[in-house]
């Protein structure tokens, strides 16, 4: 089983211990991902995106953590491999644990042997690419790509300083005060945490009274012209993690006044392994408020405009092999 699914730790609005994991982007983030995308689809793309994933609709009795009241496809699918993740026990494939102080090398190291987001991108986006293969399996790589895509701009699915991505850092976040978990205290889990807050907290607190189709025109429009860049760029999903990975050392980690120092290279099945890592950073008092969202919900937005961005580029690549 992977280390972040053994921190049951939902949304901040749910302090229980039932609600699922923190599974980067929330349900509005890869919404969001998901629209900016669909914008940049060229019409061949899009024709062969709605037939795969029309023909092999999602199993009707799975339970959709963010709800199946969608009509868009692609919307739909942003979400559901978070909601398969238990049963085909993939959760490693939705983030890569590049630990904190690195900055260059192959990415390879760092990809265990039940994989990782950069590895699984390109294993999905061979599926797609290859017009022999089951039918349902090309529906299920068009929904994990646009799901894994979004994860990997997630800068806390691309970092690890011993702390599990960040789940293993107890944070207050406005008038919520970190609270450890009530079923399990000796884990030294705490909600809110770095991970969860990223996840879901600030992107909705950017997104304000919008919605994610609203807030997808809203980024697009404001960066039409740096999209352009990044389209001219090439499909390099390895330098994009790197692009991730920096932005947690910068902006996650580094945005806080008080100084979190570099851990040894560490995996954690608990947040009480590594001298107790949670009950250490608990100690530490960090807290979010006005000035760190301001700036993190900068960081948002560019890496969302940035995951719809590339996820058309690797959509509409993958359209070009299948006329
Ligand atoms: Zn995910």
């Amino acid at each position: 089983m992977n280390p972040r699914a053994l921190l049951l730790i939902g949304p901040l609005s749910l302090l229980t211990v039932s609600a699922p994991s923190g599974h980067a982007w929330g349900c509005k983030g890869h919404q969001t991902v998901a629209l900016i995308a669909e914008k940049r689809l060229t019409p061949e793309t899009q024709e062969m995106v709605q037939k795969i994933l029309a023909d092999s609709p999602v199993d009707p009795k799975l339970k959709r953590w963010c709800g199946n009241a969608t009509m868009d496809l692609m919307v739909d699918a942003s979400t559901w491999p978070d909601d398969v993740r238990n049963e085909r026990n993939n959760g490693p494939w939705h983030y890569i644990d590049i630990p904190l102080g690195k900055h260059q090398g192959s990415l390879n190291e760092y990809c265990g042997s039940e994989g990782c987001v950069t590895r699984a991108i390109e294993q999905q986006r061979a599926i797609l690419k290859d017009k022999s293969a089951d039918p349902l399996k090309r529906a299920e790589a068009i929904r994990y790509l646009i799901h894994f895509v979004g994860d990997m701009h997630q800068p806390l699915h691309a970092a690890n300083n011993a702390d599990n991505g960040g789940n293993c850092v107890p944070v207050a976040y406005f008038h919520h005060n970190p609270l450890p978990n009530p079923v399990h205290p000796d884990r030294d889990e705490y909600s809110p945490n770095l991970h969860q807050v990223w996840d879901t907290e600030i992107v909705e607190r950017d997104m304000e009274i919008s919605n994610p189709r609203r807030y997808a025109d809203e980024l697009d429009e404001k960066f039409r012209k740096k999209s352009a860049d990044w389209e001219a760029a090439d499909i390099q999903v390895e330098r994009w993690a790197w692009e991730s990975h920096e932005r947690a050392e910068a902006e996650v980690y580094g945005a806080f006044p008080e100084k979190i120092g570099i851990e040894p290279d560490l995996k954690l099945k608990s947040c009480a392994e590594n001298n107790r890592m949670g009950k250490r950073m608990f100690e530490k008092h960090l807290a979010i408020g006005e000035a760190y969202q301001n700036r993190a919900g900068e960081i948002v937005e560019i890496s969302l405009a940035q995951a719809g961005a590339r996820l058309a580029m690797i959509l509409n690549d993958a359209a070009k092999t299948n006329p």
